[in-house]
């Protein structure tokens, strides 16, 4: 199985670059059913071209029948009994060996990343139930120019027709990334099967590398349903969760931002005024259960951790690099199991109805709305305050107002710069009291920080409970 890229934009080889492979070597990848390896045939400045060759091996998979390394956290889940079949091995080679550039992700070349190039790129075989006419309904909504080949089943027989394989060329001004999650969702679509077993998490990475694209995309319930593999169940819970599109590419910069918004911060070590606070309002609710919803680093649910009245901790984040750097901070896997017991770590999005989120006392979403697009607002507010609904919601965010008194931030900025907005005090409030009214809780407002007579303080905290 070869998939190959080509970029002829200049300098080409910054292609290089975006799949974090050196041109001038080939990189070889043992995975759990055979061998990837990514290499140059053509690396100028004009055009430069990847490929990522697969290497199945029929006898290993056999015997050890057991699903990708790498795919979903427990593998114990992918106890596998499905037919073995090729193409979703390269959706998981993506993954593994292309795991950056399909993430987006990048420390210094950002820029580069987000930027839509020439691409194209061919899969040398592509089986494809539902023939060239599928293929086309699938990658041109997309923008893509498609061409494909059939393949006579037998080329001694042309009578027996068609086979089902295509050598398929898309070609799209497109990011790289947008290329790789195209592919990593569309070619077991195309397939319509998968080697692997598929359970919630599948539901997870079609709503997470479908972002952007999927909701808009004509064929969007087939591509579910067959990616999906036709379970009704998780099918419909997908098109659900799809009423609202997924955020922006959670990990990336984040980690820098964040040390930022901390200097900024220092002086007064908000950070630690802001937990206590938390903290105190969470323990005079009577929680028994908390949400940490966009936990970050988990500083939050470490601090509840030390509390025996918080009987049960479940952290959330949208973005996996945050959920790893909180379980190192929580040692999760040197903690005894008793302690282990009443903390979870899970990864999601605010953006979308979650069943995991139900039978909480209460949640807490410390500095996490100004990080989501100001018109998704709604939709986080349908996920937390009609589907999860806890008794009591605390929540925190900065008051815009006080940024005048913080001697590093030049005037008109933001704290973090993933920040969408940050709020006056007014503005809030306002906010705050029409969800309250319109999903049946009360609210009353908290500053946080020292309070200054005109610009009030640096932190405001709303705190909401059921009226039921
Ligand atoms: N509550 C933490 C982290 C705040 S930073 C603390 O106070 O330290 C904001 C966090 O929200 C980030 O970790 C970010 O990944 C997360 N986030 C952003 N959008 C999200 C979404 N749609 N769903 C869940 N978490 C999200």
């Amino acid at each position: 199985m070869l998939l190959t890229i080509t970029s002829t934009a200049t300098p080409a080889t910054d292609l290089g670059h975006l799949l974090r492979k050196h041109p001038g070597r080939t990189h070889s990848f043992d995975l759990s059913f055979g061998k990837a390896h990514v290499f140059y045939p053509e690396a100028t400045d004009e055009r430069c071209t990847a490929a990522l060759l697969l290497d199945v091996d029929p006898v290993g998979l056999v015997r050890n029948r057991r699903g990708p390394a790498g795919e979903g956290r427990s593998l114990e889940q992918y106890v596998n009994d499905r037919p073995y079949v090729s193409s979703s091995f390269l959706s998981v080679a993506i993954a593994e060996v292309l795991g950056s550039a399909l993430a987006g992700k990048s420390k210094d070349r950002q820029e580069l990343v987000d930027t839509p190039l020439p691409l194209a790129a061919t899969l040398s075989v592509l089986p494809c139930r539902g023939g060239e006419a599928f293929l086309r309904r699938l990658f041109e909504p997309l923008g893509y120019t498609v061409s494909a080949r059939g393949f006579p089943l037998d080329e001694k027989f042309g009578d027996w027709g068609e086979s089902s394989y295509f050598r398929v060329t898309l070609k799209a001004e497109m990011t790289v990334r947008r290329l790789l999650t195209h592919l990593y969702v569309l070619i077991p679509v195309l397939d319509n099967d998968k080697h692997y077993w598929v359970g919630d998490d599948e539901i997870e990475k079609l709503l997470k590398h479908g972002e952007g694209w999927l909701l808009d995309h004509p064929e969007r319930e087939i591509i579910t349903t067959r990616y999906l593999k036709h379970q009704r169940s998780l099918i419909n819970d997908a098109l659900s969760r799809l009423v609202v599109e997924e955020s922006a590419d959670p990990d990336h910069t984040q980690e820098e931002h964040s040390k930022e918004e901390a200097q900024v911060e220092e002086k007064i070590s908000l950070n630690e005024l802001r937990l206590g606070a938390v903290v105190a309002a969470l323990k005079n609710s009577g929680a028994k259960t908390v949400l940490d919803l966009g936990c970050g680093e988990g500083r939050l649910s470490q601090t509840l951790l030390k509390d025996r009245q918080f009987e049960r901790i479940v952290g959330m984040d949208v973005s996996y690099r945050a959920l790893e750097i909180a379980q190192d901070r929580l040692k999760l896997d040197r903690m005894p199991a008793q302690q282990k017991e009443r903390i979870r770590l899970i990864h999601g999005s605010l953006m979308y109805r979650d069943k995991r989120l139900k039978d909480f006392d209460a949640a807490a979403v410390v500095e996490v709305v100004e990080h989501l697009d100001q018109p998704r607002l709604a939709a986080f507010e349908r996920v937390l305050f009609e589907c999860a609904k806890p008794r009591t919601i605390v929540l925190t965010t900065p008051n815009a107002e006080y940024n005048v008194k913080w001697e590093s931030l030049p005037a008109g900025k933001f704290r973090h710069k993933d920040h969408r907005f940050e709020w006056t005090r007014a503005e809030f409030q306002s906010w705050a009291k029409g969800i309250a009214e319109k999903w049946g809780y009360g609210v009353r407002f908290l500053p946080v920080g020292p309070e200054d007579a005109l610009v009030g303080s640096p932190t405001q905290m709303a705190v909401f409970t059921t009226l039921a």
